[in-house]
C-alpha cells in the first residue's frame, strides 16, 4: 500500500517547479523523434550552403503542393504557396482561414551557417604548392577548422552572365581540401600563445594542390597553372571567374548519430538548419490554419543579418503586405498583428564546460525545445526581450499540447554572449520569441542536437500554426 504524502510534500507538489523534465520522455516520442530524424539527416546532408538549402526545401515544398506566390493571383484558404529571395532565402506560407487579417503566424529560422569563403583573389602557390586565400564567414575557432576534411561548394558568374554550380569533395570517391596545421613537435611558441592569436584568420590557407603542370616549357607557377587548368575543363572558367563567385568551404562530415544509444545527432550546420527543418516541415504539414502561417528560412544570420537576403531585408515585410492586400487590410495593420517563433539554437549545457554556463538557467540535452525570453550580451543588450504576456502565451501552448520545454540563457552572464534575428522580427512591431533546439559543440565544424529536442521543436512550430 503507498504511503500517504505529507503536507510538506503536497505543499511542495502543488506550488514548486518540478524538476528534470526528461522524465517527459517515453518510447513512444522517441520513436516518433528517431523517424522524424531521419528527414532531417537528409536536410542537413543537402544543404550545406543556403543555396542548397533553399532548393532542397523547395523540392520538398513544391511535392506537397506549394506553388510559386504570384501577387496577382486569387487565394483560399488551404493553398500553399512560396517566394524565393535571390536563391538564398525563401518564405512558404498556407493561407489561412482569416487570411492575413489578424496577422500571420511566422517561424523564422537561419540556413546559413559559420564556414569559410574564398576571398575574391583565391589561388595562389607556395613553395610549389596551390592553395586558396580565405575569409572566414560567422563566428569560428579557428582551430577547429584544421586538419578536417573540406568540401567545395558555390556558384560562379562568367563574364557572358551564365552560372556554374560547383560541389567538390562530397562524393566518398572524390577528392576534398584541407588547411594545415603545424605538428606539435614544432609548436612550443604556438602553443603558449593565447587562443585567438595561435591560428589567425589569415592562416586559413587551404591546400588544393601539388603536382606542377606536365610538359611545361617554363618553370613560373606550374602546380597554380594545373589546378586552373583542372578547373577550367571541368567548369570552364578562368581564374578571373572567381572575381564573380561565391564559393565556400564546409566539413566533409555527413550527419551521424552519436552514441551508444543513438539518440543524439553529429553534423555540420545544426545551427541553424536543426530549427529549419522543424519549421520547414511545420509549413508542409500545416492544413487550413485559422491564421496564414509563414516559415520564413533567412540567410546572412551569422553576419548580423545585413543584406538583402538577411532579416533585416524588407523582403518578409513586403511578401505579408503583397498578402494583405489580397484581403483587403493594409500591409502594416497585418504586420503589427503578426506574432513569431524566432527559430534558432541555443547552448546546450556542456559538463566538461560547466563554468560556463549557470545550470538553473540553462537548456539541457533531452530537456525539450529551449525558449530564450533574450539572448544579447552584457545588461541584455542587442536583444528582443519577449514580454511576460507572450511568454505566457507560447508556455500556454506548449504545455496545452504536452510539449516538452525549456527555458534557456546563452551561458553566464557578462561571460559574452550572442544575438538572433529576433531583435529585427521585433522591430517590425511583431511580438516575438526564441525557441529552438540545444546544441553542444556550436559553431564548431561538428555539432551536437538530440533527436527529442528536433522533434519537439517541430511540434512547437506546428502547433504555433495551427492554433484557434
Ligand atoms: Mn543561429
Ligand atoms: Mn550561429
Amino acid at each position: 500500500m503507498a504511503e500517504e504524502k505529507t503536507e510538506t510534500q503536497l505543499l511542495r507538489e502543488s506550488i514548486m517547479m518540478e524538476e528534470k523534465k526528461s522524465k517527459k520522455l517515453n518510447a513512444e516520442i522517441i520513436a516518433e523523434a528517431d523517424e522524424f530524424c531521419e528527414g532531417y539527416k537528409i536536410f542537413l546532408d543537402k544543404s550545406p550552403v543556403e543555396r542548397e538549402a533553399v532548393e532542397y526545401s523547395l523540392e520538398l515544398a513544391k511535392s506537397r503542393g506549394f506553388v510559386e506566390f504570384n501577387p496577382e493571383a486569387e487565394y483560399a484558404p488551404g493553398d500553399k504557396v512560396y517566394y524565393v529571395n535571390r536563391g538564398k532565402a525563401v518564405a512558404l506560407a498556407v493561407i489561412g482561414k482569416n487570411g492575413v487579417k489578424n496577422g500571420a503566424r511566422l517561424a523564422i529560422a537561419h540556413i546559413d551557417s559559420p564556414r569559410i569563403d574564398l576571398k575574391p583573389n583565391p589561388l595562389y602557390e607556395s613553395n610549389d604548392l596551390a592553395l586558396f586565400k580565405t575569409h572566414y564567414y560567422g563566428g569560428l575557432k579557428k582551430y577547429q577548422w584544421t586538419a578536417i576534411p573540406l568540401t567545395l561548394h558555390g556558384r560562379i558568374i562568367k563574364l557572358d552572365g551564365s552560372a556554374v554550380d560547383v560541389i567538390w569533395g562530397d562524393e566518398p570517391d572524390e577528392s576534398c581540401f584541407c588547411v594545415t596545421d603545424l605538428l606539435p613537435h614544432l609548436a612550443q611558441e604556438q602553443a603558449a600563445k593565447p587562443m585567438a592569436k595561435a591560428f589567425t584568420g589569415e592562416d586559413l590557407n587551404v591546400l588544393v594542390g601539388s603536382l606542377p603542370l606536365d610538359g611545361a616549357d617554363d618553370e613560373k607557377e606550374l602546380v597554380k597553372l594545373n589546378v586552373m587548368k583542372i578547373l577550367n575543363e571541368k567548369y570552364g572558367i578562368t581564374e578571373n571567374d572567381f572575381l564573380s563567385a561565391e564559393l565556400c568551404l564546409v566539413p566533409s562530415f555527413k550527419a551521424k548519430d552519436i552514441g551508444f544509444d543513438r539518440s543524439m545527432i553529429g553534423g555540420y550546420g545544426h545551427d541553424d538548419k536543426v530549427c529549419a527543418y522543424p519549421a520547414l516541415a511545420a509549413a508542409l504539414d500545416a492544413d487550413t490554419p485559422e491564421s496564414t502561417c509563414i516559415t520564413y528560412l533567412t540567410d546572412k544570420e551569422e553576419i548580423g543579418s545585413d543584406g538583402n537576403t538577411g532579416m533585416q531585408s524588407d523582403f518578409l515585410r513586403y511578401f505579408i503586405y503583397d498578402l494583405a492586400k489580397l484581403d483587403g487590410v493594409e500591409g502594416y495593420r497585418a504586420v503589427s498583428k503578426s506574432t513569431c517563433l524566432s527559430a534558432d539554437v541555443n547552448a546546450a549545457f556542456d559538463p566538461t564546460y560547466a563554468s560556463a554556463f549557470e545550470a538553473k538557467n540553462s537548456c539541457f540535452i533531452n530537456g525539450g525545445v529551449v525558449i530564450s525570453k533574450y539572448t544579447g550580451h552584457g545588461g541584455k543588450y542587442d536583444t528582443s526581450d519577449a514580454s511576460a504576456e507572450y511568454m505566457g502565451k507560447i508556455r500556454s501552448l506548449l504545455e496545452k499540447n504536452g510539449i516538452v520545454w525549456q527555458i534557456g540563457e546563452l551561458g553566464r552572464v557578462d561571460l559574452g554572449g550572442g544575438g538572433t534575428i529576433a531583435k529585427y522580427v521585433a522591430n517590425m512591431n511583431v511580438d516575438v520569441i526564441d525557441l529552438g533546439v540545444p546544441v553542444l559543440s556550436m559553431h564548431a565544424p561538428f555539432e551536437i542536437v538530440s533527436k527529442t529536442d528536433v522533434y519537439m521543436a517541430y511540434r512547437a512550430f506546428y502547433e504555433f500554426f495551427m492554433q484557434k
